[in-house]
């Protein structure tokens, strides 16, 4: 048998380390084995999954050295690999299942299935989604001639316990009274991920499916699926979650967490691999430092550790130096800062900013320093200013932050329409509500447009950057935060 993994991330935001942390792991684990290591796009959810995301990972991915042997883009014997390309084969093994006997039509409406679930719940059941859900097949058959929207969903045991087996956790035992007749197909006629995620993995003959914890309870549902369909099921692996330095599960709201953010910080992708690779995971040695190659020669699954693994951007950091300084020559080090510094990217869109301003190329280098720069050493004095006091310029910046954090275009326009609601809802005049950001971004009230710095320095680093000022000015107590998250939800409903 020929060991093969996948990574399947769905492209609906920025490149996030877990994906880059759980795509490690898989590739380490097939090329132990001599095997394989598959990239899919589970881009089921239309609504949400954008091509520019999905060019995100991929650049991401490759950035950090990790290359797949079968994806959308290098392609392979099992293509396509991109599930919205696959879209028309999945309703068909959901039918297979309702032929069988396994699945049903499901025409209950939203408000029917709450009527239900309050049932249960008085019945002292768990409330989930199940129980009266079928209707007798005469009735079906009418509502299918009489074009009737409908899901398909699976049939699940109502009670008993469901065991499953886990390469690191052993066995998993979760009652069956907590799963879902889980929809396979929407009204839409698309697959759920459950459903597309089970066939593909059939399909591309995946052997061993290495993916994050918050996939656990999903994994009752894939069992019974395999099962119904007849197919061997692959080994399950639930690594550990990354968390926050506090222990809580790792987020944007606390850290930077997509991949690009890294690199525009100007981490050597070897670093962020190392440190990934010590996430829940060491070497026999217990050496900190190691390489890609290392780390596949000496891989052993069993040495993943349980214990939620802390993302340490201080310890990256640290880590990162020890690369920079062992690992590089000074030749090697001036041409990777020289493509740092000169990539395209990075440097184009500013360039129509400093030909505005400069007079001669030494200005550049003092005006251009916050783009290039990690936290900005902003003082509170900075911020003071005579027609805001300071619990409005804390304001301003909290309110910006949480309307950013919900951001899911990051341009321009969409950034400026953001900040336009918020100062209007705040009475505050837009040039008034925008001296904090600049002095938060740019480390000064004057700069080029901080619209066009922020576009420019992506979301992490402009999430990470206003977070830094509140936390410069004391940020909020426990009672003033409860305060202003009225405020702010009072803000949201006017916009
Ligand atoms: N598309 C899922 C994700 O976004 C894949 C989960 C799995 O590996 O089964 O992570």
């Amino acid at each position: 048998m020929t060991v093969r993994t996948r990574i399947a991330p769905s492209p609906t935001g920025d490149p996030h380390v877990g994906t880059a942390y759980v795509a490690l792991f898989n590739l380490c684990f097939a090329r132990q084995h001599g095997g394989q290591f598959i990239l899919r796009i589970e881009d089921t959810d239309q609504a949400r999954s954008t091509d520019e995301s999905e060019q995100d990972i991929l650049k991401a991915l490759r950035w950090l050295g990790l290359e797949w042997d079968e994806g959308p883009d290098v392609g392979g014997p099992h293509g396509p690999y991109r599930q919205s390309e696959r879209k028309h084969s999945y309703r068909h093994y959901a039918l297979d299942l309702v032929e069988k006997g396994h699945a049903f039509y499901c025409f209950r409406t939203p408000e029917e299935l709450d009527v239900i679930r309050e049932a249960r719940k008085e019945a002292g059941l768990n409330p989930g989604i199940k129980g009266d859900l079928e209707l007798p097949e005469a009735d079906v058959q009418r509502r299918l001639a009489a074009g009737e929207p409908y899901v398909i969903r699976m049939k699940v045991p109502e009670e008993g316990v469901c065991r499953v087996d886990d390469m690191l956790r052993g066995v998993i035992e979760i009652d069956w009274s907590q799963v879902d007749c889980q929809i396979l197909l929407k009204s839409d006629g698309m697959p759920t991920y459950h459903l597309a995620n089970v066939v593909d993995d059939h399909l591309m003959a995946i052997t061993h499916v290495l993916r994050g914890e918050e996939w656990i309870n999903s994994a009752p549902k894939h069992q019974l699926l395999y099962e119904y369909f007849g197919w061997d099921m692959p080994v399950l692996c639930h690594l550990p979650l990354l968390r926050n330095p506090d222990k809580s599960k790792l987020s944007k709201r606390k850290n930077p967490t997509s991949i690009n953010f890294y690199e525009r910080m100007g981490f050597m992708p070897e670093a962020v691999l190392n440190y990934l690779g010590r996430m829940g995971w060491s070497m026999p040695d217990e050496r900190e430092k190691f390489s890609l190659a290392e780390m596949v020669e000496h891989f052993d699954i069993q040495r993943v550790s349980l214990g939620g693994p802390i993302f340490d951007v201080e310890k990256l950091r640290w880590l990162n130096g020890l690369w920079l300084r062992e690992n590089l020559s000074d030749e090697q080090f001036m041409a990777r800062l020289k493509d740092w510094w000169f990539r395209p990217e990075a440097l184009a869109p500013l360039v129509p900013h400093l030909k505005g301003r400069a007079e001669v190329f030494s200005d550049v280098a003092p005006m251009a320093a916050f783009m290039f720069s990690g936290m900005l050493g902003v003082t509170a004095e900075q911020f003071v200013h005579n027609k805001l006091d300071e619990s409005e310029i804390k304001r301003v910046l909290q309110f910006t932050l949480w309307r950013f954090e919900a951001q899911r275009h990051w341009s321009k326009e969409t950034l400026f329409a953001d900040v336009k609601a918020l100062s209007k809802a705040m009475e505050l005049k837009m040039g008034d509500f925008m001296f904090p950001i600049f002095v938060a971004i740019a480390g000064t009230p004057n700069s080029w447009s901080v619209m066009d710095s922020m576009a420019m320095l992506g979301p992490d680093m402009t999430r990470a950057r206003l977070r830094h000022a509140l936390e410069v000015l004391g940020g909020f107590s426990k009672k003033e935060t409860k305060r202003v998250e009225k405020e702010f939800a009072a803000f949201s409903s006017l916009s």
